[in-house]
């Protein structure tokens, strides 16, 4: 029996995508978990979606926390005023509610992606760890 060898460039490939995967789930989490598990339009908890302000097509901003928001599935793309319907009227809200995460993305989002999918593994880790889940007094 002979076994396919797989060129190189395609091991490459289906690594990068698992990588993005994981990545993928772990922004998504730390996004809804920055916002306590609610709606940041509306406050309701449940089907709740991490949304990008800025598509995830854009590999710069994908794994960037500053480009999520945690939304409901009404909020994020059912309700004639969601995110998706409403891309506008959405990006006022970011502009309004969050504008230091709007100014930071208006500068990245022409930025070159770098590819080192280890820094953005690392610095997700390092945010869940201090930046929104800070420890409590003497909790180790
Ligand atoms: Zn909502």
């Amino acid at each position: 029996m002979t076994k396919t060898l797989l060129k190189a460039s395609t091991i490459k490939h289906r690594t990068n995508k698992l990588i993005k995967k994981k990545l993928d789930k772990l922004w998504s989490e730390l996004i809804k978990k920055r916002a306590k598990e609610m709606c940041e339009m509306c406050g309701k908890s449940t089907m709740l979606n991490s949304h990008h302000i800025i598509s995830r097509s854009n590999l710069n901003l994908r794994w960037d926390l500053h480009n999520g928001v945690c939304l409901c599935v009404s909020c994020h793309s059912l309700s004639n005023h969601s995110a998706h319907k409403d891309p506008l009227g959405f990006a006022e809200w970011v502009r309004q509610h969050r504008p230091d995460d709007y100014n930071y993305l208006m500068v990245k989002r022409n930025e070159r992606f770098d590819k080192d999918y280890e820094r953005i593994e690392r610095e997700l880790k390092k945010w869940n760890e201090l930046k929104y889940f800070p420890k409590k007094k003497g909790e180790v």
